[in-house]
Parts: C-alpha cells; sequence; structure tokens
C-alpha cells in the first residue's frame, strides 16, 4: 500500500508519525513545497525573529526522523494535479498512484489586489521561513512598521517588534483588534498590553491605499488618514489551499470539506489541519491552530488503518505576546454569557451558551488552562457563578461538575 501526503507542516508530520506508530509499514511518499523538513510555524512571529536566531525553522521531528521512519520525503516539489480516477498525483513530470491521499496543504496568506499593493519593496506577508527571514532582515530598530490586521499574527508582530525598537502601528478594519478570535474582554487586555509598549492602535478603519512609488512609505485609510511606514505587514488572515482538491472535483467550500472522519467525499482521499473544513457542534469551521493540525491529522492515520473513529476535538490555540501567554480552548462566539474569574491575581474568561461551557481564555495561568481544557473536553459545564466565586477551587469542578 502507498500512502502519500501533499504539504509538509504540522498536520503532515503528525499523519505521518501516527501512521508509523500503528505499524503501517507500507510506503509513504511527503510532497512539499517547501526546502526544509516539516517545521513549527508559530515562532515564526516571535522568536524566530528576535536578533541572532538561526535562520534555519525549528524542525517538528528530529533529522533523522525521515530515514529511520522510511518516508520519501520530496522537498522543494510541489503536486500539480490530482486524478482521482487513476488514484494518482502528478509530481513535476511524474504520475505517482496512491492508496490513499492525505491532503495538508495547510492555507496562504490573503492578499490585497496588486492595484492596491501595485508591487511596492517593503510589504511583507508571513507563512512561511522564507517570509520570516526577509521580514527580519527589515526590522531594524528606529524603522516604523505598520500591520495591517489586528489578528493574533498582527498582535504577536507587533510585540516582536515592539521589543526589537521598532515604531509600531496596528490598523484594524473591525471594531476592536481579534474581533474574530476573542472576546472582547480578552481583546480588552491584550490592547492595554499593546498600549503600556507604545503600540498605536487603530480600530475601525479599513485599509484603502498603500502610499510610496518604488518603496512603501505609508497606507491609506478609509477615513482619508494616511500613516507613515517603513515597512509594511499584511495580517489579514489566510485562504485554505484548495485549489488541487478543487480542480479534481472534490468538495469544497472554504476549506476541503470532510466528514467526521476526515474523509472528502472521494473514497481514500482525506483531509486535515488549516485546509479541511468539517463540522463542529452544528456548522463549518476550520481551525487554524497547531492542535488541530495534530489531532485532526492523527484522527486520519488512524481511519487509513481502519480505525472507524469521529474527529471530535477540543479546540486549543495559544499565543505569547510581550511575557504573556494567552490560551483559550473551545470556540468562542459573540452573545455568550461570560463570566470573569480571578484567581491568585490570574484572569480567565469563562463563555456560557444557555449554561453549557463553550469557551475559556485563559492569562499566564497554565494550570486553569488545564482544567478548564478537561472540563470542556469531557464535556462538563460548572455553573457558571461558582466559577465566578474567586475562593472555589477550580479542580473542585473536575470532581462536581
Ligand atoms: C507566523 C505564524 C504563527 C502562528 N502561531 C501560532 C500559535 O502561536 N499557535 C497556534 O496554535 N497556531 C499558530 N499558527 C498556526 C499554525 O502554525 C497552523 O495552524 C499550522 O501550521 C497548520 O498546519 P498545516 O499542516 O495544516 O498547514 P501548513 O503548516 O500551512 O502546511 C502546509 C504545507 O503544504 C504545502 N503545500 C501546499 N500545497 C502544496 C502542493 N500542491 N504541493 C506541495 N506542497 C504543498 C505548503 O507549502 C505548506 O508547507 C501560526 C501560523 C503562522 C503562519
Amino acid at each position: 500500500m502507498r500512502i502519500v501526503v501533499i504539504g509538509g507542516g504540522q498536520a503532515a508530520a503528525s499523519a505521518i508519525r501516527r501512521l508509523r506508530q500503528l505499524g503501517y509499514d507500507g510506503d509513504i511518499l511527503l510532497v512539499s513545497r517547501e526546502p526544509f523538513p516539516p517545521y513549527e510555524r508559530p515562532p515564526l512571529s516571535k522568536s524566530h525573529l528576535a536578533i541572532g536566531a538561526a535562520n534555519e525553522p525549528k524542525m517538528i521531528f528530529p533529522e533523522d526522523f525521515w530515514e529511520e521512519n522510511a518516508v520519501d520525503l520530496r522537498l522543494s516539489e510541489e503536486v500539480q494535479s490530482i486524478d482521482v480516477e487513476t488514484n494518482s498525483v502528478l509530481v513535476g513530470t511524474k504520475k505517482i498512484s496512491f492508496d490513499h491521499l492525505i491532503l495538508a496543504t495547510g492555507a496562504s496568506p490573503r492578499k490585497f489586489p496588486d492595484q492596491m499593493t501595485k508591487g511596492l519593496n517593503g510589504t511583507h506577508q508571513l507563512r512561511n521561513v522564507a517570509d520570516a527571514n526577509r521580514l527580519r532582515s527589515q526590522l531594524n530598530p528606529g524603522r516604523s512598521l505598520v500591520l495591517v490586521g489586528g489578528g493574533f499574527i498582527g498582535m504577536e508582530l507587533a510585540a516582536t517588534a515592539r521589543q526589537l525598537g521598532l515604531t509600531v502601528t496596528v490598523i484594524e478594519r473591525d471594531e476592536r483588534i481579534l474581533n474574530r478570535v476573542a472576546s472582547t474582554q480578552l481583546s480588552n487586555i491584550i490592547r492595554q498590553w499593546h498600549l503600556e509598549n507604545d503600540v498605536t492602535l487603530i480600530e475601525g478603519q479599513e485599509t484603502t491605499g498603500f502610499l510610496g512609488t518604488k518603496n512603501v512609505t505609508g497606507v491609506q485609510l478609509s477615513n482619508g488618514a494616511e500613516v507613515c511606514a517603513d515597512l509594511v505587514v499584511l495580517g489579514i488572515g489566510v485562504i485554505p489551499d484548495c485549489a488541487l482538491a478543487n480542480a479534481a472535483g472534490l468538495q469544497v467550500d472554504n476549506g476541503v470539506l470532510v466528514d467526521d472522519y476526515g474523509s472528502t467525499n472521494r473514497s481514500g482521499i482525506w483531509a486535515a489541519g488549516d485546509c479541511a473544513s468539517f463540522s463542529f457542534e452544528g456548522r463549518m469551521v476550520r481551525l487554524e491552530n497547531v492542535q488541530n493540525a495534530i489531532d485532526q491529522a492523527e484522527n486520519v492515520a488512524e481511519n487509513i488503518l481502519g480505525a472507524n473513529k469521529k474527529y471530535t476535538p477540543t479546540p486549543t490555540f495559544w499565543s505569547n505576546q510581550y511575557d504573556h501567554i494567552v490560551q483559550i480552548v473551545g470556540l468562542y462566539q459573540p452573545g455568550m454569557i461570560t463570566v470573569c474569574r480571578q484567581s491568585s491575581g490570574r484572569l480567565s474568561f469563562w463563555h456560557y451558551s444557555y449554561n453549557n461551557l463553550k469557551a475559556v481564555e485563559v492569562i499566564d495561568d497554565p494550570k486553569t488552562f488545564a482544567i478548564a481544557r478537561r472540563l470542556l473536553t469531557d464535556g462538563r459545564s460548572p455553573a457558571p457563578e461558582l466559577v465566578a466565586d474567586d475562593d472555589r477551587i477550580l479542580k473542585e469542578f473536575l470532581r462536581s461538575a
């Protein structure tokens, strides 16, 4: 049997590790556009940009993992197409057949139209190590950086750039930073960290144009204002890489559509990670985080080997900014009832829908996070008024909720 994996990120790596852990001893072929074996993306907006950091990314597995696990690693290569009739992929000019195919193609940064960015030098995006190295060479103290987009990547970059001594402005189109991914309460705390670190935040303003002739000199906002910049990073979200799936006639809708088991509408073709769209709590979602890439890919590997196991994730995300760590479990949605808990000076926000605990956001408190994650994984819902009582010991909820 041959399993072909397209994509060289976390999902690809995790699927392969699980296949071998479970004793699969057939062929595995990994095709990745990138020149490196799968590496960790989270450091790219954080430690990788620090002065003196290595140019090479932090690998997910030790160097010898690939050989020891007999993985045919095709780096700097690309799958051009999938033929669902013959169960084969085209890599360069070669057709390679498969018994199972895993799409782990990830996502790419959303772009502004070319007529808007005008090919100006100094306009960056951040998804891979080449992007990060290019950006790092420009992050010199005293320069002014404009970040378009106040999502997690934008805010992490703002923190990193301030620590490197740049002047930083974040421009967010929505009424507040982190609107799509965090509660108002958490956004407010994170906003405060950035204000204390002299980041300028402009919320509720769309970026309508880029200034400059050869090099970018600033951006223009919907209210007519102009913000000067020596360099600009666009952090306006990602688009799932599903062109291959689309061309092959697989079902695609904001991601490669997969069922509860990770299978596409074509038997033997699976998807996992940032590129996969699946049903979660009654709606279709794509989860753009490392934990999902690991868990969903492992679930697919198990199902390829016959486990027939539904994927029931507990969405989990973290972000580092300045000296803080934010951890989120579950999916927050506007309209949820929020309870704030403060124990030993540590804050967490507990979000409920109809008295059911749905998400918890935790600041600098891994212990509380671990308990919240267990509660959500077990489907337990401690009463909001008990959670709000700071004198209660959280561990009690694990026994009684
Ligand atoms: C800067 C940054 C910081 C982040 N920080 C965090 C964080 O703090 N916490 C967190 O949980 N998540 C974070 N994330 C998100 C997390 O890294 C992603 O969710 C995760 O990497 C998704 O893994 P994946 O394997 O699905 O996709 P990816 O890692 O995107 O990998 C997909 C790979 O497939 C390759 N590919 C695509 N099409 C083809 C093709 N046709 N042929 C060959 N290869 C192909 C791509 O080049 C890419 O290498 C961050 C992401 C970025 C970019």
